[in-house]
C-alpha cells in the first residue's frame, strides 16, 4: 500500500506555482517539464495533477479521464521533445525499493541518446 500523500513535496510546489519548472506540456490532468537534473540529453518527468504518491494509488484510485489524460500526456510530451523517432525510455519509480526520492507519482522519459540497458 502506497504511503499517505505528503502535499509539500516538490512536484506538489510546482503544480501550485510555488517553485518554478521549464513546462514541455500541460493538460486538464497532466504536467510534463524538464527534470533538474538530467540523465540524457533529453529528460522531462510527467505527472497527474492529482495527490497521487505513485503508480500503486494512481492505479487503484485515480478516474478513467485521469488515466487516460496521463497515457496520452506522456506520448504527447515524447513527441514535443522529439524523442519519438529514434526511441526513447519510460521509467516510474514507486516506493522505497526503487529509491523513489519524490513521493509524486512521475514518470521519467529518457532520451537523446543510446541508452544502457539501467537509467535511474
Ligand atoms: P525519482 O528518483 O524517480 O523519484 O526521481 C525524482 C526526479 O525528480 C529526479 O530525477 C530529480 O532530478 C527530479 N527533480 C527533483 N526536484 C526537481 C525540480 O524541482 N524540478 C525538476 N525535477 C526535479
Amino acid at each position: 500500500m502506497a504511503a499517505a500523500y505528503d502535499s509539500n513535496n516538490i512536484f506538489a510546489k510546482i503544480l501550485r506555482g510555488e517553485i518554478p519548472c521549464k513546462k514541455v506540456h500541460e493538460t486538464a490532468h497532466s504536467l510534463a517539464f524538464h527534470d533538474i537534473n538530467p540523465l540524457s540529453p533529453v529528460h522531462v518527468l510527467v505527472i497527474p495533477k492529482g495527490p497521487y504518491v505513485g503508480f500503486d494509488d494512481f492505479s487503484a484510485k485515480a478516474s478513467n479521464d485521469e488515466i487516460a489524460d496521463y497515457v496520452k500526456a506522456i506520448g504527447d510530451a515524447a513527441r514535443k521533445v522529439g524523442v519519438d523517432a529514434d526511441g526513447y525510455r519510460l521509467l516510474s519509480n514507486c516506493g522505497a525499493n526503487a529509491n523513489q526520492e519524490v513521493p509524486h507519482l512521475h514518470v521519467h522519459i529518457f532520451g537523446g541518446r543510446v541508452l544502457g540497458r539501467m537509467l535511474k
